[in-house]
């Protein structure tokens, strides 16, 4: 397939496009990439996962391992939603001495493909192993489809496998809204049945293992579509709302929690697109900070 082999350099290109952000920026401190990905599709058996979304929305696994690989071996420190409002935007916390020579990115997975367990997890467990490396990902969840057992669900994540991901550490479990709706698109009792809901059925599900509810904290708006309206009110129920409009993070100069850039991470995204997108992006930080 031309998609294949258009692909193949994809994880190199990532790497290189997020070294290439930092020298951009002029301080690779100041940045974080936080990567968009939905499911993971399986090379060696390419077959149709989701009637949902078109399959270009998955990413390659093989790609995805090399690319983690690689991330690792460049000394980055994968990085939790509560890791970046404590220690990026808020600095509310001190980094730990350990990790201030780390080059902070964050890797967020939407809508709760059950790829993620089959096909990713295993990868993760195996990293962590060879390298003493915990990869932590982030989900941003539509918990209407969340049911309880592993075998309820071909295409989705269930409850057990996030209970599952979570107490082994792998996973941050986030909200997305109830049922992926376009907030931007509701009335304003809607909107707070999509934030409200969708937190409460994510907590109760992990309830015991999450002590300090950190799940469902964060929210990623569905389809990155928000306005002043719907802030308001995802920032009554969450700490910080993630966008999805391919631009980095710098977080030097944000002060709005609850327009975190991401970066579109998809199957059919040739490395020389998304270089040209990088080097496009203008300066944040002088945005920012005007
Ligand atoms: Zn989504």
């Amino acid at each position: 397939m031309t998609v294949k082999t258009q692909n193949l350099p994809f994880s190199i290109a990532l790497v290189s496009i997020i070294a290439l952000l930092a020298l951009n920026f002029g301080s690779p401190e100041s940045t974080v990439p936080i990567l968009g990905f939905h499911g993971i599709l399986d090379h060696q058996n390419n077959k149709s996962i989701s009637g949902l979304v078109p399959e270009e929305m998955h990413y390659s696994k093989q790609e995805l391992e090399k690319l983690l690989e690689s991330l690792i071996l460049n000394d980055y420190w994968f990085l939790s939603t509560q890791d970046l409002y404590d220690f990026f935007l808020t600095k509310s916390q001190a980094i730990p001495s350990g990790y201030r020579r780390k080059k902070p990115i964050m890797l967020t997975f939407d809508d709760g493909y059950k790829s993620v367990h089959t096909k990713l997890l295993p990868i993760l467990l195996k990293l962590e192993k060879k390298y003493s490396t915990k990869v932590q990902i982030v989900l941003f969840l539509n918990p209407s489809r969340l049911v309880q057992k592993a075998s309820d669900s071909k295409t989705h994540l269930s409850c057990q496998e996030l209970r599952e991901g979570l107490q082994t550490g792998f996973y941050d479990i986030q909200s997305h809204g109830l049922n992926h709706r376009d907030l931007t698109k509701l009335a304003r009792r809607e909107i707070i049945t999509e934030l409200l809901q969708a937190r409460t059925i994510l907590r109760r599900c992990t309830q015991d293992l999450d002590p300090q509810q950190k799940v469902a904290s964060h929210f990623a708006y569905p389809y990155g579509a928000y306005n002043k309206q719907v802030e308001i009110y995802v920032s009554r129920y969450y700490l910080s709302g993630y966008l999805y409009n391919d631009e980095t993070l710098n977080y030097t100069c944000k002060n709005n929690f609850y327009q975190i850039p991401r970066l579109i991470v998809n199957y059919n995204k040739s490395s020389q697109q998304i270089i040209k997108t990088a080097e496009a992006v203008p300066a944040i930080s002088s945005q920012a900070c005007q």
